[in-house]
């Protein structure tokens, strides 16, 4: 059971990290450091069929190279640096410390020893980065007190292993602290891989929830998102008995600037808009791209004469050049300013486009507002 299982899950997480998107790191690992323990219980459960020096030394690197390629994994996927030197140093150590308590000066419990105390460091430094590094996710956490009672399971091993008493030196002994640490081993070497799936699977739940939310270009919010957040921010404007404010954006003569300046210059005119406009909004207005060079804008708790001096700032920050790489561009303004109760996105986004027909037409580079507005301010 404890070859096939983490087989099988090494399988499942190969083919999650083929069908993941590449910047999903680190499941490869994982599933290659789920063959390493596979093989590892087969070349135990091996022992005096095969040479020692296959089912005791091949074994206990296979099973240190198994339980490091999973903290690289881990780091991998948590955008650390790898820490190959030290994985590498402990399977290296452990490996020459093995073969000589086995060739040289053969000592079963010493060997047992060592191996537990080498798990237990790298069990440790797993734990502490799932812990302190993996952010506040039931998942990461899980996985991180998994690691964690390996490691005491492991640090305990060693502490007894030390004083073994009169115990058969034998890894299949019938003694029971061996055998409640080969359990507990077992069992958690199919948890584990579990546990990583389900870290994976989250992680890609959340980034694609994201790409839903966001405009690729820009990184701001799309319609969609922004139609929720509206949904939300109208339910409390009506709670409070406040009016709900929306801006329309649009930037002036932009397909000059892309015939004159080309396409990509236009895309990084996009992007310096959305740039500067959101790093002067507040943490509870919204700033959208609702689709090529139109943008949209709701801001909480604003009047219509806040609204429109606030839509004046950004229509005079706008003009003002800071990239000298970029060309000088100007936007148009439309505000819409209703009562909760009539503010829905159909309604603020047609007297906001009113709004802004007004200011295209009155010359551009302009903030306007629709009477409606100005009869809820
Ligand atoms: P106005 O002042 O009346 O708004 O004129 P305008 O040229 O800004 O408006 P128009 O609707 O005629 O042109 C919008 C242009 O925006 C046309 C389209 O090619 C361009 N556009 C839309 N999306 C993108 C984009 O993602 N990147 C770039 N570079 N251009 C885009
Ligand atoms: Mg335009
Ligand atoms: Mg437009």
């Amino acid at each position: 059971m404890s070859s096939v299982m983490p087989g099988l899950m090494s399988m499942v997480l190969f083919s999650l990290n083929r069908s993941f998107p590449s910047s999903i790191r680190g499941l490869n690992y994982w599933a290659a450091s789920a063959v390493c323990i596979a093989v590892t219980a087969v070349l135990f459960a091996l022992r005096g069929a095969v040479p020692d020096g296959v089912s005791v030394i091949v074994a206990n690197t296979s099973m240190l190279v198994g339980i490091g390629l999973s903290l690289i994994g881990t780091e991998l996927f948590f955008g650390r640096q790898p820490s190959w030197r030290f994985v590498i140093v402990t399977i290296l150590f452990g490996s020459a410390s093995i073969s000589w308590m086995l060739w040289v000066h053969p000592n079963y419990f010493g060997r047992l020893s060592c191996i537990t105390a080498l798990l237990a460091v790298l069990y440790a430094a797993h734990a502490r980065l799932l812990l302190f590094f993996g952010g506040r996710n039931f998942n990461t956490l899980f996985l991180g007190l998994m690691f964690l009672a390996l490691t005491i399971a492991s640090a305990i091993r060693c502490a007894t292993s030390m004083s073994p008493g009169d115990v058969a030196p034998d890894i299949f002994a019938r003694d029971p602290v061996q055998l409640v640490y080969l359990a507990i081993n077992n069992f958690m070497a199919l948890l584990v891989t579990v546990g990583f799936v389900m870290v994976a699977t989250n992680r890609l739940h959340a980034q694609l929830e994201r790409q839903s939310a966001t405009d690729p270009l820009t990184g701001l919010l799309n319609r969609r998102a922004f139609a929720v957040l509206h949904a939300k921010a109208q339910e409390r404007a009506r709670r409070l008995g406040r009016s709900l404010t929306m801006l329309i954006v649009d930037l002036d003569h932009f397909k000059t600037i892309n015939d004159r300046y080309g396409h990509d210059t236009g895309d990084r005119v996009l992007v310096d808009f959305a740039e500067r406009v959101a790093s002067v909004l507040g943490p509870y207005d919204y700033l959208a791209r609702f689709g090529g060079e139109e943008f949209a804008i709701l801001l909480a708790d604003a009047s219509a004469q806040e609204a429109f001096g606030r839509a004046s700032a950004i229509r005079q920050l706008v003009q003002v050049q800071v990239d000298c790489d970029l060309p000088t561009y100007t936007c148009s303004i439309g505000v819409a300013c209703l009562d909760a109760a009539d503010a829905t996105l159909a309604r603020l986004s047609s007297v906001a486009d009113r709004a802004l027909y007004r200011a295209k037409s009155g010359g551009r580079n302009r903030v306007e507002l629709t009477d409606e507005a100005l009869a809820t301010g």
